[in-house]
C-alpha cells in the first residue's frame, strides 16, 4: 500500500443523501464517500489533527452555481490547504481525473500526469509544490520504514480512523436516494469484518 497512489477507477458515488440546507452538513457522507482524504492530495485524516484540517468543497464554485451550493454529487472532501488554492476556479472533478492510471508518484515525491487533464489539474492545484513534493517524499520513506518494521504504526498510518461515521443514524431531509450504499459504508464493512485494516 503506497501512500499517494491515486485510486484505479474512476469513483462512483455510493452515496447520495438529498436536502440538507448547508454544505457542511453533508461531511460524514463526505468521509466516507473519499475515504477519509482529500480527494486531490490525498492526505489523510490519520496524519494531520483533522479539527480544522478537512472542508467541504464545491467542484462547480458556489459563486457561480449557487443552486449547486448544497447538492451532494457537487460536493468533495477536501484538505483545507487544496481547499484554499483551489478558490474559486472550475476544475476537472479530480475523482474522475487522477488516477493510478493518470498520476505517477515517484520516489522525489513528484507527481508526474500521463494525460493532459491530470497535468492540468496537478498545476491548478500547485501539486508539484516543492515543499508538499518534499513532505510527500518524506511521508512515503516513513510508511515503508513502518511497514517493514514497525506493523502497528502503519496500521495506524494507512489504517481508517477510529471515529467513522455511522450513516444508518442520519436521516436527511430529502431521504436518500441510494440507501443501499449505507451497507457499503466503512463503518458497516468494520462491523461486518469486512473492512481491510489498510487502504
Ligand atoms: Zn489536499
Amino acid at each position: 500500500m503506497e501512500p499517494f497512489t491515486y485510486p484505479d477507477l474512476p469513483h462512483v458515488r455510493r452515496h447520495r443523501p438529498l436536502g440538507y440546507a448547508d454544505a457542511d452538513s453533508y461531511r460524514p457522507w463526505l468521509r466516507d464517500e473519499f475515504a477519509f482524504r482529500c480527494v486531490f492530495c490525498l492526505v489523510r485524516e490519520q496524519w494531520e489533527n483533522p479539527v480544522g484540517r478537512f472542508a467541504v468543497d464545491h467542484l462547480q464554485p458556489q459563486t457561480r452555481y449557487p443552486e449547486l451550493a448544497a447538492v451532494y454529487h457537487n460536493l468533495l472532501y477536501v484538505c483545507t490547504s487544496c481547499n484554499a488554492v483551489k478558490g474559486h476556479q472550475e476544475v476537472a472533478d479530480p475523482t474522475q481525473t487522477l488516477l493510478s492510471t493518470t498520476v505517477v508518484v515517484q520516489d522525489d515525491g513528484t507527481l508526474v500526469a500521463t494525460t493532459p487533464a491530470a497535468a492540468e489539474l496537478l498545476e491548478l492545484l500547485h501539486l508539484n509544490y516543492r515543499t508538499l513534493c518534499q513532505r510527500r517524499q518524506l511521508l512515503m520513506a516513513a510508511v515503508r520504514v513502518f511497514r517493514e518494521r514497525e506493523p502497528e504504526l502503519y496500521r495506524r498510518w494507512m489504517g481508517f480512523p477510529d471515529d467513522l461515521p455511522d450513516l444508518s443514524r442520519l436521516r436527511p431531509p430529502g431521504g436518500n436516494s441510494r440507501p443501499e450504499g449505507v451497507a457499503q459504508s466503512c463503518l458497516a464493512r468494520r462491523e461486518r469484518g469486512e473492512l481491510p485494516a489498510t487502504y
